[in-house]
Order: C-alpha cells, then structure tokens, then sequence
C-alpha cells in the first residue's frame, strides 16, 4: 500500500493542453455551425478533382450558381469567413466599419477599409466524380462547391462557349465533366483552374453504372444558404480582426502599414 495517494502524473497522466482544448472546442463549434445548412461542402484538395456541375436548382432564378458575400475573417485564429448579414438586410459590423473608415477619406483608411469589405462567393451543387487523395466521390450524393468570382468564371466561359463546342456543360444527361485543378497549399500561393472534359456524358448513366440511387442526385436549395452568424458573434470576429490589423479602437497609420489581409480566401 503506497503511503500516500499518487499524483495524477505518478499514474500516467500530464497536464492538459489548454490551447489545443481550445482550438479544439473551437473547430468543433464551427462545424456544429457549419452543418445549419445540411449539404456537405466539397473543398477541392491538391491536384485534380474531377466535378459535374449541375444545373440549377427548381427555386432559384434559373442560374446554376448562387452567389453570396462572405467577410474574410477568423476565429481563435481559424480561418473562419462570415456571410454578410446586410443581403438579408439585417446590420452588419464588418460593413459598418468599412463605412467608418471610408468616411475618414485618407488614402490610409481607405485602404484599409478594403480589408472589412465582403467578397463574392458562388455556390454550386456538384457531383465529385474523382479526386487525387480520394476520401470522397459520386456515392456521396450532392455536394456544395463555394467558389470565389475566377472559378465562377471559369465555369461560365465553358458554359457559354458554344462555337468552342462547349455549352451548356451542366446538362445531366449530355454534358461536359470538368476538372478543377489546385495549385499550391496555403492561402497565399492557391490558384484554381478549370478545365473541361471534351467528351460529352450522362451524369444518370454514371450513377446508374455505380448502382447509386438516383435520389442521391436531387439539388440543394443554394438559395436557403444561411450560415448566419448573430451580430455579437460577428463584433467578435471584427474585433479579432482589427487586433490582427494592430488596430486599437481607431485605426492608426501603422496598422495599414502592417499589411495584413494576406489571408484571402483562396479562391
Ligand atoms: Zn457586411
């Protein structure tokens, strides 16, 4: 019998990491957040990813995108970008500090007003058909494809190049593959292109020949997209933003010296 109780480390234990627990807790609450919308997100990785894109959804306008605005931002350090409450007409803090900061008129704010400016973003329902590292792929069903305005246009140039022998690439039972290729691996050096496959296919014949049910082929509501965030949630994601800018409650000339804002998005 050991004279007196050990101690949490005699038996094997150590110290938790309190910065791991948080970003942990952190990431975990982004994707409880993140799920509000229900489709999964397919975020191409390194190399090529072959994609259908498919056409538009009965709800919307006819477009096979759907376009939002998001504030590039961060969370505990995570990347961690905020649709901008103003498209549906509620306030929004990012915005109103760009205003702030416009309304001072120097070269030196309105340049840093750029930094709490939103950022368009597409949505697209897509089919993953490959991708380099795998992991997912058609049997997944629908998936979410956010993209930023180059790749929009990439897509758009494919979709209306009819003299090129393109065209109307979305058509489900006659159109065109496209391959999205990834260029580097952080947000400052990723580039995205994209490149049709010439050969025309049926996307139902895909799924017919991998035994999917073609259920599993039904649109999400791009419009119903709502990753909404409350007002005091986006003033904390401001206020992380603007000490990241080394901004105090006004901005000074050194904060739009320190060049931040390298974390674009990398679409
Ligand atoms: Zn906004």
């Amino acid at each position: 019998m050991p004279k007196e109780a050990p101690t949490a480390e005699d038996l094997g234990y150590t110290q938790n990491n309190e910065q791991l627990l948080k970003n942990e807790y952190a990431r975990d609450k982004r994707e409880a957040s993140s799920g509000a919308f229900g489709p999964k997100f397919f975020l191409p990785q390194g190399g090529n990813s072959m994609v259908r894109v498919l056409p538009a959804h009965a709800n919307s306008n006819g477009a096979f995108f759907h376009r939002i605005e998001e504030h590039a931002a961060h969370d505990n350090g995570h990347f961690s970008p905020a649709f901008c409450p103003r498209q549906v007409k509620e306030p929004c803090p990012f915005c109103e500090e760009k205003e702030r900061l416009q309304a001072e008129g120097s070269e030196t704010f309105l340049e840093l007003s750029r930094e709490f400016r939103a950022q368009q973003k597409f949505l697209f329902n897509v089919e993953v058909l490959s991708t380099e590292k795998g992991g997912t792929g058609i049997e997944d069903g629908v998936q979410v494809l956010k993209s930023g305005v180059k790749v929009k246009r990439q897509i758009l140039d494919l979709d209306q190049d009819h003299s090129g022998g393109w065209g109307d690439v979305t058509n489900i039972e006659n159109g065109h593959n496209l391959v999205i290729n990834r260029r580097g691996t952080t947000r400052n050096d990723t580039e995205y292109f994209v490149k049709g496959v010439p050969t025309r296919t049926s996307i139902l014949d895909q799924f017919k020949t991998a035994g999917i049910p073609f259920d599993k082929l039904a649109p999400h509501d791009l419009t119903s997209y709502s990753e909404r965030k409350t007002y005091e949630e986006l003033e904390g994601l401001l206020m992380e933003k603007k000490s990241t800018l080394n901004m105090q409650s006004a901005p000074t000339e050194k904060a739009s010296e320190s060049g931040a804002g390298t974390d674009d998005i990398p679409f």
